[in-house]
């Protein structure tokens, strides 16, 4: 799960245990829309909190907030448009889920989200799913059909 006011822009190659297991699909650097300095954080901080969600140590993190954390999974693909679900947690319990909707050929969006924040994120982790599969790495599925979990994998809490 990734923190919901993380803004991801550019791939961050570190030491990550099971890269692939990522709530984004990978590392990701970028920057935080919950300050109004919009810094970019430290990449302990993005290893540590920004990619993986429920960042209560975090000092940026509003007290205030809609949802500690946002996944993503893959959905079905038909018809050239791929679904993408996502949803969002507060305190470990359910704070809204929906679907965005993804035009392979184009690669735009039929459906995108109304925070900015998701709605890249979204786009990061279709990104690195769609060169996943191009990549067609032989024993490797395409893309998880299956929601990540970060605590499940090791690379974090
Ligand atoms: S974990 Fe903290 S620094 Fe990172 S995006 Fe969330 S609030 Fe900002």
């Amino acid at each position: 799960l990734a923190c919901p006011y993380f803004m991801p822009d550019q791939r961050l190659e570190a030491d990550w245990l099971f890269p692939h297991r990522l709530p984004l699909g990978a590392g990701w650097s970028g920057i935080c829309t919950a300050s109004p300095q919009a810094p970019r954080p430290l990449e302990g901080e993005l290893k540590s909190a920004c990619n993986l969600g429920y960042a209560t140590n975090c000092p940026r993190l509003p007290a205030e907030r809609h949802a500690d954390a946002v996944r993503f999974a893959m959905g079905e693909e038909a018809d050239g448009l791929l679904r993408v679900r996502y949803a969002m947690e507060r305190a470990h319990a359910p704070a809204g889920h929906g679907e965005l909707v993804y035009i392979v050929a184009s690669g735009e969006w039929q459906t995108r989200h109304g925070n900015a924040c998701v709605q890249r994120m979204a786009e990061c982790y279709v990104e690195v799913q769609m060169t996943r599969r191009s990549n067609c790495i032989a024993g490797e599925p395409a893309y998880d059909q299956q929601e990540h979990s970060t605590q499940e994998e090791g690379n974090g809490d």
